[in-house]
């Protein structure tokens, strides 16, 4: 079963012509999906739709076989790793981390076992008592995934996470990204209008042109038939 499954997704915003225009999409269980397009080809729209930040106009779309059109975004389980990573400055990773489940009002003990095993599995044990303030770039990105870790988020969503970056750190973040994603397993749909992220990133990349999906192929195929 497809993870992510859109099926004739329309938005119109207004009565102009629709940012996206009737896109079928599916993406499998921890796949890693590249949605590209030059701007205003309705990327983030697209992934707004997904989150459930933005209504479709018409069309459906199903998260782990269930239709979500009327979900609101807490009911989707889905986490959107924002560009500047929305970590709160006075709280330490550790309790960055744990945010959810204190929503959640999750037990101690439960808090502990999960913080200490998402932090594992992003290298980010020995910064635990750290401020973001006192992390690198990567780190904080790592705190960021962490948080949708410990929530057992289906997918994680990135509109654009890099585009504020210089292109050392932009290259070091995108290897980071690939190498966690990979290892986690877990679906991702991302969001660029960068080439090089599109052909080195993703298993897959869709391409968006004026709402429409002009193309989905593996970055090879890409390559090889432009
Ligand atoms: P991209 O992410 O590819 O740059 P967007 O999804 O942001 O594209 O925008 C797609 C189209 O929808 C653009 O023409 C944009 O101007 C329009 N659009 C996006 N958001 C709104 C909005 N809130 N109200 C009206 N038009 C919008
Ligand atoms: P409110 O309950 O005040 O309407 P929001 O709509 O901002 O609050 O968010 C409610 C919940 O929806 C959040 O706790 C969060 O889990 C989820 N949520 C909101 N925005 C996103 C997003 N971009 N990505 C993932 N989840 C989100």
């Amino acid at each position: 079963m497809a993870a992510i499954t859109m099926n004739n997704i329309i938005k119109k915003y207004g009565d102009g012509f629709p940012a996206v225009n009737d896109v079928s999409l599916d993406i499998a269980d921890g796949e890693f999906m590249i949605l590209v397009g030059p701007s205003g080809c309705g990327k983030s729209t697209l992934l707004r739709m997904i989150v459930g930040l933005e209504d479709i106009t018409s069309g459906e779309m199903l998260i782990g076989g269930e239709r979500v059109n009327e979900k609101a975004p807490r009911d989707r389980n889905l986490a959107m790793v924002f560009q500047n990573y929305a970590l709160y400055p006075h709280l330490t990773v550790y309790e960055n981390i744990a945010f959810p489940l204190r929503l959640q009002k999750t037990s101690d003990t439960e808090v502990k076992e999960r913080v200490n095993q998402a932090a594992e599995l992003l290298e980010l044990t020995e910064h635990l008592e750290r401020k973001p303030a006192n992390l690198s770039g990567g780190q904080r990105q790592r705190v960021a995934m962490g948080r949708a870790i410990v929530r057992n988020a289906q997918a994680f969503l990135f509109d654009e996470p890099l585009s504020n970056l210089d292109a050392k750190l932009r290259g070091q973040m995108r290897t980071e990204i690939s190498r966690l994603q990979k290892r986690l397993g877990i679906t991702t749909v991302y969001v660029t209008h960068d080439q090089v992220e599109a052909m080195t990133l993703g298993d897959r990349v869709a391409v968006l042109r004026k709402g429409l999906l002009q193309q989905v192929a593996s970055p090879r195929e890409l390559y090889e038939n432009p």
